[in-house]
């Protein structure tokens, strides 16, 4: 799916607002279909607003940044759009039958139902370290699972 493509979720001073419901870019006396995404950006509290304008090919400009790595999260999240996975595998002679892990780098949101999968197969056995890695170099990314949290053994 072409990631400019989606619906306009918001507009700037000096354009018109577009119908909410109709899913549909607006398009400019050119044919070009001007599409205006608003962002937040989650790199610091701050919690920027941010307005990214985008032509049927390009980012045309991104406002409301009070920074660059804004400007960086923004671009990552129009073209190739990542997270931090978190979640929970099965432990096997744990005090908890489940032991948290996540990802150690945001891994591409298209891999995310993918790594679920994944992880409901595993099963540990305790005891299970803190930072131990669960899955090793998940879909070749250079990126591990890792458990968040240690897992002892049943006492006794
Ligand atoms: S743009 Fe900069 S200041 Fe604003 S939320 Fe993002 S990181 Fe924080």
């Amino acid at each position: 799916m072409n990631p400019l493509k989606g619906p306009l979720l918001v507009s700037t001073p000096g354009l018109a607002p577009a119908p909410k419901n109709l899913g549909l870019p607006r398009r400019r006396a050119s044919g070009d279909a001007i599409l205006i995404k608003k962002i937040i950006c989650t790199r610091c509290p701050q919690g920027c607003e941010i307005h990214v304008r985008l032509n049927d090919t390009e980012i045309e400009s991104i406002e409301g940044n009070l920074c660059k790595l804004g400007k960086d999260y923004s671009k990552t999240e129009i073209i190739a759009p990542k997270r931090v996975v978190t979640s929970t595998v099965k432990v096997f002679n744990g005090v908890y039958p489940l032991v948290p892990v996540w990802t150690s780098e945001p891994i591409p949101k298209d891999k995310i139902f993918d790594l679920m999968n994944e992880l409901r197969k595993i099963q540990l056995t305790a005891p299970v370290k803190i930072n131990q890695i669960i899955l090793q170099n998940i879909f070749g990314l250079g990126i591990d699972v890792i458990a968040s949290r240690p897992a002892d053994v049943i006492p006794g």
